[in-house]
């Protein structure tokens, strides 16, 4: 089984190299800001909070994140023939209550897919998807905001998932399809 986490900047491609995880390893996506942006359209209680850091380009506290996670794993029966983890963990307590989850659940990470693309080319990316997105938090001072958050708080899980050597940088610039040919490489010698 796999377990895969995506991993990169915003604007790195995450979402759409999940979809075509999706269709050829048949994994559940689990995207916690799609499932956030859900909750802020349906004016739940969570969307009401989660929207007041988005729009700042904060991220939401661990402990409610982590909660979300375990609900969804306990929940959707399909996440125990594996999942793609888009846009969580993102932060070090995410990324150890992640192992603690699958632990208990008698499985791991596989393999952590680490985008890698450039901070003006990312910025280009965002502003260009703003224009179409509609989203709160792609506009240029948001923007800006969500790469600072990466580097201070995401960034350190690389080393998190080096060290314990399942970490594989993969070059997210180029044709969306020669990418994806680099991800599958890498998930393929996890079968
Ligand atoms: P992107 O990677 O382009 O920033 P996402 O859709 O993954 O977009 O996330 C959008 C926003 O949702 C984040 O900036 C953050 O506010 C919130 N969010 C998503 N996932 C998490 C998470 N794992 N922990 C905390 N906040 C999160």
């Amino acid at each position: 089984m796999l377990n895969v986490v995506i991993f990169g900047a915003p604007g790195s491609g995450k979402g759409t190299q999940s979809e075509k995880i999706v269709e050829k390893y048949g994994l559940y996506h689990i995207s916690t800001g799609e499932l956030l942006r859900k909750e802020i359209e349906a004016g739940s209680e969570l969307g009401k909070v989660a929207d007041g850091y988005i729009s700042k380009g904060q991220l939401l506290p661990d402990a409610i994140i982590i909660k979300m996670l375990a609900n969804l794993l306990d929940t959707i029966p399909e996440t125990r023939n594996g999942v793609i983890f888009d846009g969580f963990p993102r932060t070090i307590p995410q990324a150890e209550a992640l192992d603690t989850l699958l632990a208990e659940r008698g499985t791991a990470v596989s393999a952590v897919i680490g985008l890698e693309v450039g901070e003006p080319e990312l910025i280009d990316r965002l502003l260009k998807r703003g224009q179409v997105s509609g989203r709160s938090d792609d506009n240029l001072e948001t923007i800006k905001k969500r790469l600072d958050v990466y580097h201070t708080q995401t960034t350190p899980l690389q080393n998190f998932y080096k060290e314990s050597g399942r970490y594989r940088a993969i070059k997210g610039t180029g044709a969306v399809d020669a990418i994806f040919e680099a991800i599958a490489r890498e998930l393929s010698a996890c079968l």
